[in-house]
């Protein structure tokens, strides 16, 4: 019986390496995929930043040519003030933030920051001005110091874990063998969707830059976390110009402008009060929220 169990099982970590082998080239064509879509023009030039407000202009994007997502959406980021989206799941908010990162190229209209179309600079600077966090965080096979010091390479261990400290992970990590040298990653430790955004907050903080995409879990952090992170993320925010995918109306309350997308348009817009006073789909939203029915979602 041994004799026969020890090459099954020999059997079985093969399988397991097989198996982990393909879910990285899987990972690896995602990316060289996304990477095909947005090259560098050959005469892109470095972001250069001035005030940090965002344009998207008369916006059109479509994953498959067949089916539209985003139509013809306009609106603005002054530099410093956050602008949150809202809408029924699938309106397409999260594309709103890809796009703004430039996982993809815009179908029609143009997205623009300070002026420059960002399709005409290079990602490189494009990505060094942006923090995003998004709702599902993949982290890299390698230790949670390096993921986290990867918001700004070269950042020393006090620093990082300073941004593990903002983001409430740190106590997590040093309960963990290796503390902040342990291994994370498909190969490493499995770490939880919230333990997970929890150190893409500690990246972006660490990374400090001037634009903010934080494209909100609906699940991923349980509700004491997410309030004392919450008000973590606001002092990070502080003059950012920052985008916001929310989920929880009570993060956009403060929010220079909200956009209610429905069916890749926006349907409504303005302020929290200007909306509530509109009766309309905020209005019914938000009571919903209020009656605790839930997320902005609905
Ligand atoms: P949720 O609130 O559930 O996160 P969302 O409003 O953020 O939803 P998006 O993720 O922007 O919605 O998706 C908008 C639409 O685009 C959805 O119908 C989705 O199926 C489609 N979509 C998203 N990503 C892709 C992709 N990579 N390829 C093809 N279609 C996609």
């Amino acid at each position: 019986m041994i004799q026969l169990y020890i090459p099954l099982n020999f059997l079985g970590v093969i399988y397991r390496e097989i198996k982990q082998g393909l879910a990285d080239l899987e990972k690896m064509f995602v990316l060289l995929e996304r990477e095909r879509e947005v090259a560098d023009k050959p005469d892109a030039q470095p972001l250069q930043l001035r005030d940090v407000a965002v344009r998207f202009e008369q916006v059109d994007f479509a994953y498959e040519p067949a089916r539209t997502i985003l139509h013809d959406v306009s609106f603005q980021i002054p530099a410093g003030k956050k602008v949150a989206v809202v809408g029924p799941s699938g309106s397409g908010k999260s594309t709103l933030a890809r796009l703004l990162y430039r996982f993809y190229d815009v179908g029609a209209g143009r997205i623009t920051i300070d002026g420059q179309e960002i399709s005409a600079v290079t990602q490189a600077s494009l990505r060094q001005a942006i923090g995003i966090v998004p709702q599902d965080t993949v982290l890299f096979n390698d230790t949670i110091a390096y993921n986290i010091a990867y918001g700004r390479p070269g950042a020393s261990r006090e620093e990082v874990e300073a941004a593990a400290r903002a983001a409430h992970i740190h106590d997590f990590i040093v309960s963990l063998p290796k503390c902040y040298d342990t291994a994370v990653g498909e190969r490493g430790l499995k770490l939880s969707g919230g333990e997970k955004q929890r150190v893409a907050i500690a990246r972006t903080l660490l990374k400090n830059p001037p634009i903010l995409i934080f494209d909100e879990a609906t699940s991923a952090l349980d509700s004491r976390n997410e309030r004392a992170i919450q008000a973590e993320l606001e002092a990070a925010a502080q003059n950012k110009t920052v985008l916001v995918v929310a989920h929880r109306l009570s993060t956009v309350v403060d929010a220079h402008e909200i956009l209610v997308l429905e069916g890749g348009r926006i349907i409504e817009r303005g302020n929290h009060a200007a909306l509530l006073a509109l009766q309309g789909r905020y209005a019914q939203m938000w009571r919903l929220q209020q009656q605790g029915g839930g997320s902005a979602d609905q």
